[in-house]
């Protein structure tokens, strides 16, 4: 399918992929990205953003990411809405199967993300961005004089309770057990805290609010008792952990014990010469779309330089 062939193939639509593309198109090499199934990535389950750079007046996730597409298809990039199935890394070109077709290239970027892990109820679904939210940094400074709830236990969920205090006047931290798994250090920073109080062995049963709205309470039920009460409460922040998206990667690519893509220290190349990695799936640390922008950018000019030395060497050989 020499139709279906590319000089470098980017999966994942979100800052590091489009990033990836605009560096890769302006650099002549007419990339192809695959949108995955969650086009535009974790951006577009939010509302405003206020802390990407170049927006003083904040912008809409949705909008950036349709920023970010028209910027990189503006120089040439070509963008199809497939999903990935599996992949065969053991030789090039390496041979992408998704739903619509095999795609083949002799250069891969991985940007596939991650996905934040959510508890699962529909009234969760419904209220996402608007009042829901699994992202501290990105929605604290609308909860500003506001009572909020933080669901979890870990550091993550430790991490988000104490940001959140910046803004809200009081945050309760709701957990299905009566321990912490977070670190010693980040449950002393929360214990000493006097804005963050806990409701232990307890679990949502169901958020209320509307759109209009916003949350006004939620459904607590006391896992030992059984009890369910109401409680107010005007925002929860869900922060049960995140989940990168490698399951097609299992066994074709080093990957971490925690599931995260394993890139060389400071830099984005996978353990696959000509695979590369970059944004969320390969940082469980900062997580932040400007990062993700960030390692796009290394990915694709490392492509760019990897596929240069490949042509040079070829020169020198015949
Ligand atoms: P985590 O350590 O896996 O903790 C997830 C928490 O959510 C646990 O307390 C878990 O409860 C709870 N949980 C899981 N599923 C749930 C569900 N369906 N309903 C209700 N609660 C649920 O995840 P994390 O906090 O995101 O941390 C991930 C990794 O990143 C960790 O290694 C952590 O140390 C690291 N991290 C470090 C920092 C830092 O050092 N600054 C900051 C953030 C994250 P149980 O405890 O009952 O399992």
């Amino acid at each position: 399918m020499a139709d279906n062939h590319h000089k470098v193939l980017i999966i994942g639509s979100g800052p590091a992929g489009w990033t990836a593309a605009i560096y890769a198109a302006r650099a002549n090499l007419s990339p192809l990205v695959i949108q995955g199934t969650q086009p535009g990535g974790q951006l577009t389950i939010t509302t405003d953003v206020e802390n990407f750079p170049g927006f003083p007046e904040g912008i809409m996730g949705p909008e950036l990411m349709e920023k970010f597409q028209a910027q990189a298809e503006r120089f040439g990039t070509r963008v199809v809405y497939d999903t990935v199935n599996e992949v065969d890394l053991s030789k090039r070109p390496f041979r992408i199967m998704a739903d619509e077709g095999v795609y083949t290239a002799d250069t891969l970027i991985v940007a596939t993300g991650a996905s934040a892990k959510w508890i699962g109820l529909e009234s969760e679904q419904k209220l996402m961005g608007h009042g829901v939210s699994s992202c501290a940094t990105c929605d604290g400074a609308f909860f500003r004089g506001k009572e909020v709830i933080v669901v979890g236990g870990g550091d993550t969920a430790m991490e988000e309770a104490n940001f959140l205090t910046r803004f809200c006047s009081k945050v309760v931290v709701v957990h299905r057990r009566d321990s912490l798994r977070a670190s010693k250090i980040m449950q002393e920073r929360a214990f000493a805290n006097p804005k963050i109080e806990f409701i232990w062995d307890s679990a949502i049963e169901e958020i209320i609010g509307a759109k209009e709205t916003g949350v006004t309470s939620v459904k607590l039920k006391n896992l030992k008792t059984g009890e369910v009460k109401g409680f107010a409460t005007q925002g929860v922040f869900v922060a049960i952990g995140h989940k990168p998206n490698t399951d097609i990667f299992e066994g074709k690519l080093e990957l971490h014990p925690n599931g995260y893509l394993k890139v060389t220290p400071g830099g984005v190349s996978t353990n696959v010469k000509g695979v590369f990695g970059c944004g969320d799936v390969m940082d469980h640390h900062y997580r932040q779309a400007i990062t993700a922008a960030g390692t796009g950018c290394m990915a694709a000019m490392d492509a760019e330089k990897f596929l240069e030395a490949e042509e040079a060497a070829l020169a020198t050989s015949v």
